[in-house]
């Protein structure tokens, strides 16, 4: 028990110090691309440089995103419960997602029961719906359907106390994946994008296990992925 809680606590540590990196990078990244661009706006670069600036830019922008979801995944987990009406919260993304150009040929599809509440906090279950959903629009480059089927569930004969739960279905008809590749989703750093991080869905796995609920995925090469999360119901109006 003793070891551990220091293998726990060397974990947190390692952590911590791989966030604080992780910021420190960020300041000096920034001065390396503004001085970049700056210099790639002055008429006397020639052609061949120019190309140069352009991968030092690219190059910049690529560790950029690395740093900021590396600093999201990092972040410790620690919830502010209150009850999150799906609806509402879907309802914010859809605004919110709308003049990305990701979506521009994505149109989203809200059929979630009435009164579907879960007991979370707010900002990281975003963050869970966020990554779900630009994964799904990057899986359908050409355009697709992204729906999202919200039911409440009451699982009986559980030992816990816990018996209410909220099931959201995150479906697209894009790519999907093989098996093998669902496989390996929720680990950090699995990626088949050339500009992905890989981190989106190791975060999402985290979040989802704070919150002591449970993420399935189902997907076919060309037909398409469901990710199905459980999580605790709340009370719609209560906290
Ligand atoms: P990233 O998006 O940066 O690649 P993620 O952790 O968000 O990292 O996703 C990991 C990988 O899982 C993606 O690169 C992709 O191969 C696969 N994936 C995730 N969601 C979907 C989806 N809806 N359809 C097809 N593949 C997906
Ligand atoms: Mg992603």
């Amino acid at each position: 028990m003793e070891e551990e809680l220091k293998r726990a606590d060397r974990l947190a540590a390692i952590g911590e110090l791989a966030a604080r990196i992780a910021h420190e990078i960020r300041n000096p990244l920034a001065s390396i691309s503004g001085s970049v661009q700056l210099m790639a706006q002055s008429s006397e670069i020639p052609a061949q440089d120019r190309k140069l600036l352009a991968i030092v830019l690219r190059e910049t922008d690529r560790l950029n995103a690395l740093i900021s979801d590396f600093l999201v995944y990092a972040r410790p987990v620690a919830l502010n419960l209150s009850s999150v009406d799906i609806n509402e919260l879907c309802f914010e993304l859809d605004v919110l997602l709308k003049p990305d150009p990701r979506f521009s040929k994505v149109s989203m599809v809200m059929s979630v029961e009435t009164g579907s509440a879960v007991l979370a906090d707010r900002d990281q279950l975003q963050q869970v719906f966020w990554n779900l959903l630009v994964n799904a629009a990057e899986a359908m480059p050409y355009g697709g359907e992204i729906t999202i089927t919200g039911t409440k569930v009451h699982l009986s004969g559980r030992r816990s106390d816990r018996k209410n739960f909220v099931r959201i279905d995150i479906k697209d008809n894009g790519t999907g994946m093989a098996e093998a590749a669902t496989k390996h989703l929720f680990e950090p750093f699995f990626t088949t994008k050339p500009d992905g991080t890989g981190l989106g869905l190791a975060t999402v796995y985290r979040i989802i296990e704070a919150h002591e609920g449970r993420i399935f995925v189902e997907s076919a090469p060309s037909r398409g992925t469901i990710f199905s999360i459980l999580l605790p119901a709340g009370e719609i109006g209560g906290e």
